[in-house]
């Protein structure tokens, strides 16, 4: 896909991901891997004003090329993208649900079978690190592991996806679990599934996709 079309869906989604209640204002950034590097959301501007030449493209050395400044949450995306063949698009926002289990430092386990569209038996919580940090990447990388989300401590959720539809519909259905998740918890104590019958959703998913059936 040539640049100028990647640009322009990466300003389409990161409108519909505001639009999705999952982001507000300027918080959160998405970005999409091209042959060079990767295409990223600038730092601090607003989604609705962006123009194709405003989205900055980071080579696979970390350097910036255009006239806006990356997300600040740059390292992130990079890394991941080093070690995780299978992104093409990342998402990181701050949805109120995630953000608010992310501020107990607790992962989402498995109280619903479809916390496995993450590609494990839970989506855990990485350990907090001042944003933009380079530790803050290390702690995601570590924590992700081979899953496609996962929490970030008093921060909020990152997700990869072979690409930004699929990475904004992950975004949302984990929103939706964080919150059943926060509403069962302020009423009792969810009842979470055996490793046993997650493995089985795991294989189910990984023969017929993640649709949920
Ligand atoms: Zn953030």
């Amino acid at each position: 896909m040539a640049h100028d079309e990647m640009r322009r869906r990466l300003i389409e989604t990161a409108i519909a991901m505001n639009g999705s209640g999952i982001s507000q204002g300027t918080s959160g950034n998405l970005s999409v891997r091209c042959t060079e590097g990767m295409l990223i959301t600038p730092s601090g501007m607003d989604y609705a004003g962006l123009e194709p030449g405003d989205i900055v493209l980071v080579d696979q050395k970390g350097n910036p090329l255009g006239h806006r400044q990356p997300s600040s949450e740059w390292r992130i995306h990079q890394d991941i993208y080093t070690v995780r063949a299978d992104a093409g698009a990342i998402l990181h926002a701050h949805p109120t649900a995630c953000t608010a289990l992310s501020c107990l430092h607790k992962p989402i386990p498995a109280f619903h079978y479809m916390v496995a569209v993450a590609g494990g038996a839970d989506i855990p919580c990485a350990p907090y690190a001042t944003f933009g940090s380079q530790e803050l990447s290390e702690h995601v990388v570590k924590s992700l592991g081979g899953r496609k989300a996962c929490l970030m401590a008093n921060h909020g959720l990152i997700c990869l996806a072979p690409d930004l539809g699929r990475a904004m519909a992950l975004a949302i259905e984990i929103e939706h679990l964080a919150r059943a998740y926060l509403m069962a918890l302020s009423v009792g104590d969810p009842v979470i599934l055996e490793p046993a019958e997650m493995e089985r959703v795991l294989v189910k998913f990984s023969t017929y996709g993640v649709q949920e059936p």
